[in-house]
């Protein structure tokens, strides 16, 4: 070994550890600082290897620590897949939000990219090794793998080599072969049957052969004319490689002859992977014109991010912030840089990128959670070779490689989705995009109807730029809010299960004038809980303090914090009565009533049931847009962004219960989900009304969302905000405590409080404190809540004791089981 040449690096591996891990490179041929962002592969502990990521290099080792640093086995990459910005982003990640590097990592690449020994590699095709031009060591891999996939452990020992990841790699991106991790996506590639003339029967001679074979059988004979006329193989012999696909093929000819045909060996048919972006190509309609007071309002923010980097956007629903959206990032991209639209939820991401699609054709990603790792890992790559002019996603779109980033686009800003909480790093996407917009020196705008307090607050402030849109496009009014008083209806006996009649009438009114409605009641499934009439018993998960979810579609009692299920009993499983009773009401339940009481209505329900497959918001968003449906019921899914032309009213049920949810934000977040759902109503023709039903229509808060009074309503929370000491007047960091035993998480819990308590004063913490919900799979929770004050200089500092106290913490016999994580700027 050269010790002149060798150097070490620092190197952040997958795994919930804190800091980063050094090894050694002897490779000669290297400029260290070359590496930098590249993945290698490197041993960790007795038997595994790691995709690590190169976060420096550095040429001495101080060997004080006693340890040698072990060499890495291979370096994957030939030029960094993440940049120094990235880089200096995940660092900043790491330390604010609290959370291991490796597991800021983790959220940042696509598992694809990061094989760990786990990893399966298969076969995308029937290939015929021969033919094709491989290395020695690529081709044994594609034998090995033609009898069926393998995990790289189990190559390796097949191939004898002790790191095959750079063939593997280089199969990869040849298209031959494919990487999946078998415990936690059961994904494949997508495959396309197609067919073609089987090599033998592929030039002109026996062509003309084989249409003298079959003159007379008129069918096949059309099967062979079909695909001489899509594939020109006398033209260009090679484009028989690719066929045609089977499906298209099969539509204008009968398929028992094409069978026939491959029966006889004329026809094959094969299997190809298919681009999963393959985007259509653009359908381009104009970019829509702006009316004049949208230009005024783009005028005033492109003013605004003139001396301010982040602009807050507070414009009605149906104002035509999208429409805004995408002249701003049009200005971009004709400059020839990039731009990033983050969403908060997928249902939203359908409709708004159908609208851009119309404008943009394929120029831009759509990244969102519903796609497997190897679609993620393949719009990380393209993201990298710079094939998109901007991105659409998700909060995990803000990890993506960006070059150019010019503006940073956060629409429905107040959204909770946009903050993760589980697993680390527990960040929120708003917050991270402005300081992803620092990093990049990019503009960021931040756009909701109902801003988040933090994010008005910085308005008011000054910090932020602030542009108010409070007129809908080409006028169009707001919607009537008006409440319906459920006590009265009560004593009237003008309710019909959770139907007031007042309800009622308008729904069937609606309908029958040809428009739409949409039912918002936040809580899925049937009844949020039974109970038994005769010994008041509530079943309750046997691993969460709650009580199971009736769901009656599977006649199942469900347990929505870890899906714990069990079949409903007909009796009550304490007293053995049949006496059991559905308490509230959930989507279910709302649906099965009003079918019964309606039954002509086409009713569909969008809540996470509906949701689970991949397609279905789509289907659900496209039959409602095309008037296949009448009446749409859902949970807050509904609520989002959504723009429909012909609904014309809403329903809102249980809105008592939304806003007496004990919890700060409460209040807040009724006012947002009530005020958006409503702005759904008569977005485009005539007016639409919405109607909220609740037990007490005096409530200040439901006053102030009729009549539309944001400021007044944020005026008096924020001063509630500023008495009670929370956010965004003090920073808060929510120290979560579990153990199996209530016991042991309570005096963790104490200690940890007595650890911290004399460097940040008493009145800074509060707790232990148990959350409303103590036990989630059977792990109970005691919370501490630190407030600090929104200026205190020494954050970080603060920050890093509070992890340093942990370390003691867990350090002690009695504590070592604890679990204990942090929550900055918990929601
Ligand atoms: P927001 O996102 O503010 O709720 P949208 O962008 O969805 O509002 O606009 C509401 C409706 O008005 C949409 O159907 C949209 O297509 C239409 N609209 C808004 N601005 C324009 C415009 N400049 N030209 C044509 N249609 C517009
Ligand atoms: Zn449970």
């Amino acid at each position: 070994m050269n010790a002149k040449q060798s150097f070490y690096i620092e190197v952040i591996l997958p795994l919930p550890l804190p800091g980063t891990f050094t090894y050694l490179v002897t490779d000669f041929t290297l400029s260290p600082a070359s590496l930098i962002g590249c993945r290698v592969i490197v041993p960790f502990g007795k038997r595994k290897i790691y995709t690590g990521l190169v976060l420096s290099t550095k040429n001495n080792f101080e060997e004080n620590t006693g340890y040698q640093p072990r060499e890495i086995k291979e370096i994957i990459d030939d030029t960094p897949i993440v940049s120094g910005r990235q880089l200096e982003f995940l660092l900043w990640m790491s330390s604010y939000y609290m959370a291991a590097l490796g597991d800021v990592y983790n959220a940042a690449l696509p598992s694809h990219l990061k094989l760990t020994s786990d990893s399966f590699v298969g076969l995308i095709s029937e290939i015929n090794p021969f033919e094709l031009d491989l290395k020695p060591s690529e081709q044994r891999i594609i034998e090995i793998l033609a009898a069926g996939d393998q995990t790289i452990d189990e190559l390796k020992k097949l191939l004898s080599s002790s790191h095959p990841q750079k063939a593997i790699k280089s199969l990869g991106e040849q298209g031959l072969v494919f990487l999946y991790e078998r415990v936690k996506d059961k994904y494949a590639p997508k495959k396309e049957s197609r067919v073609r003339l089987s090599a033998n029967w592929n030039n002109e001679l026996k062509l003309n052969q084989l249409s003298d074979l079959l003159s007379a059988k008129a069918k096949q004979m059309d099967v062979l004319v079909h695909y001489l006329q899509h594939v020109n193989v006398l033209e260009d012999t090679a484009s028989n490689k690719t066929g045609i696909s089977k499906k298209q093929l099969v539509f204008s000819v009968s398929s028992s002859s094409l069978k026939t045909l491959i029966k006889n060996g004329y026809f094959e048919e094969f299997e190809q992977k298919i681009d999963r972006f393959n985007y259509t190509s653009k359908i381009s309609t104009a970019i829509p014109q702006l009316s004049d007071y949208q230009q005024d309002k783009i005028k005033e923010i492109r003013g605004h991010f003139s001396d301010k980097n982040t602009v807050l956007l507070k414009g009605i629903t149906g104002s035509g912030k999208t429409e805004l959206y995408m002249h701003l990032i049009k200005e971009q991209i004709d400059r020839g840089h990039f731009a990033l639209l983050l969403l908060p939820e997928i249902a939203l991401t359908t409709q708004i990128v159908a609208r851009f699609k119309k404008v943009f054709g394929d120029a831009f990603a759509v990244y969102h959670s519903r796609f497997s790792d190897n679609e993620r890992a393949e719009i990380y790559q393209n993201c990298l070779a710079g094939k998109y002019q901007f991105v659409i996603g998700v909060r995990s779109a803000v990890f993506l490689p960006f070059d150019q980033l010019s503006l940073i686009i956060v629409d429905e800003e107040h959204e909770y989705s946009y903050k993760q909480y589980d697993p680390a790093p527990r960040y929120h996407a708003r917050d991270a995009a402005v300081y992803l917009g620092h990093l990049h020196k990019a503009k960021v705008l931040l756009g909701s109807a109902t801003p988040s307090l933090e994010s008005y607050f910085n308005a008011q402030e000054e910090k932020y730029g602030y542009t108010i849109m409070d007129r809908r496009f080409e006028d169009q009014p707001l919607p009537e809010i008006a409440t319906v008083d459920l006590k009265k209806a009560r004593k009237q006996r003008k309710i019909k299960g959770h139907f007031t009649n007042e309800l009622l009438d308008s729904i069937q009114k609606t309908v029958s004038s040809g428009k739409q409605v949409i039912l918002f009641q936040n809580q899925r499934g049937y009844a949020p809980f039974i109970q038994c009439e005769n010994c008041a018993n509530v079943p309750k998960c046997p691993n969460c303090a709650v009580s199971l979810t009736y769901h009656i579609y599977q006649n199942q009692l469900i347990c929505h914090y870890c899906g714990y299920k069990e079949f409903m009993d007909s009796n009550c499983s304490s007293c053995n009565q049949d006496t059991l009773k559905t308490m509230g009401a959930g989507t279910e339940q709302i649906e099965e009533e009003l079918q019964i009481m309606a039954p002509d209505l086409r009713i569909k329900r969008m809540d996470l049931d509906t949701t689970r497959s991949k397609y279905a918001y789509q289907e659900i968003i496209d039959s409602f847009e095309s008037g296949a449906i009448d009446v749409l019921i859902g949970t807050q899914m509904v609520s989002k962004g959504l723009d429909f032309e012909h609904v014309e009213l809403v329903g809102v049920f249980d809105a008592d219960r939304i806003i007496h949810f004990p919890d700060f934000r409460s209040h807040e977040r009724a006012f947002q989900l009530i005020t958006q759902v409503s702005g759904r109503a008569g977005r485009q023709h005539n007016r639409g009304s919405v109607m909220i039903q609740t037990s007490d229509p005096s409530q200040p808060i439901l006053q102030h969302i009729r009549e539309g009074h944001l400021d007044l309503f944020y005026g008096q929370e924020l001063h509630e905000r500023r008495s009670f000491k929370y956010p965004p007047f003090y920073r808060m960091i929510k120290v979560i405590i579990r153990h199996k035993e209530k016991e042991v998480a309570y005096q963790a819990a104490m200690k940890y409080h007595l650890l911290i308590h004399q460097t940040l004063g008493n009145e800074r913490l509060l707790g232990p404190i148990e959350p409303i919900i103590n036990r989630i799979r059977n792990q109970f929770i005691v919370e501490i809540h630190i407030k600090l004050e929104k200026n205190i200089k020494n954050l970080q500092a603060i920050k890093d004791y509070l992890l340093g106290s942990k370390l003691s913490l867990v350090a002690l016999s009695d504590y070592k089981s604890v679990l204990v994580h942090f929550d900055v700027d918990p929601l």
